[in-house]
């Protein structure tokens, strides 16, 4: 039996060093959290903020929380007080609420634009067009309690491995352009790879890989 610590281990010894890993521990239950916790991991992801928030309460503060989940804006008031990263950013409406309760709790909150490069309706995301509008808006600038640290994307479910490389490709590419303009400080984060697909995500060039199943078992 291979268990939750060597399976972090193993993956941990794998990884480049520029790359991080969140721990993505959705619908796992605390004890199996901490095993992670037990072998050095800190940064643990999670696609419900009321799961999150429970598992926050019950367990060691030295814990970064990131959201991966899609987020919905009434809930955003729940995380705000702890959360260290949300990945799934896809709206100015949504930032604009992530500032409020950033601001409500004197602090800043960190986020990824979530980028949509999948042949797949049912995915979330900005396109290029909508990410450079967004990042040039008036509106946005006026937000001073959130920090725009990169890029996140899902490839398509698929088996084809060219298709997922090429969608990949395309992520990487728009967080070049984007790092180009200069206009934001901090944009270092690119949020690409799952356990079936993330050494093809760190060949591309992502940072920060969403690792669940090959740490914790199928859901
Ligand atoms: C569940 C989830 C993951 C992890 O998926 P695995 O295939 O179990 O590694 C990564 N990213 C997001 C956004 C997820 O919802």
């Amino acid at each position: 039996m291979t268990s939750i610590k060597q399976n972090i281990n193993a993956i941990k010894t794998s990884l480049p060093e520029h790359v991080t890993l969140v721990a993505v521990s959705k619908t796992k239950p605390v004890s199996d959290l901490m095993l992670a916790y037990e072998a050095g991991q800190r940064i643990f992801g999670e696609n419900k903020i009321q799961e999150m928030t429970e598992k926050w309460e019950q367990m060691p503060k030295d814990i970064q929380w990131h959201m991966i989940g899609h987020v919905q804006s009434n809930k955003v008031k729940f995380m705000a007080p702890y959360v260290t990263l949300i990945h799934g950013v896809d709206s100015l409406k949504l930032l604009q609420e992530i500032n409020k309760q950033a601001v409500k709790n004197n602090k800043t909150i960190d986020c990824l634009l979530q980028i949509y490069i999948a042949e797949e309706e049912s995915k979330f995301g900005l396109d290029e067009n909508e990410l450079n509008e967004l990042l040039t808006s008036v509106e946005f600038k006026e937000l001073k309690n959130i920090r725009i640290l990169g890029l996140m994307g899902m490839a398509t479910f698929t088996e084809d491995q060219n298709q997922i490389k090429k969608e990949f490709t395309r992520l990487k590419s728009i967080f070049d352009s984007t790092q180009k303009l200069q206009t934001i400080n901090d944009f270092s984060i690119i949020s690409m790879g799952m356990s079936g697909d993330y050494n093809l995500a760190i060949e591309c060039g992502s940072t920060m890989v969403r690792i669940g199943s090959s740490i914790f078992g199928g859901r």
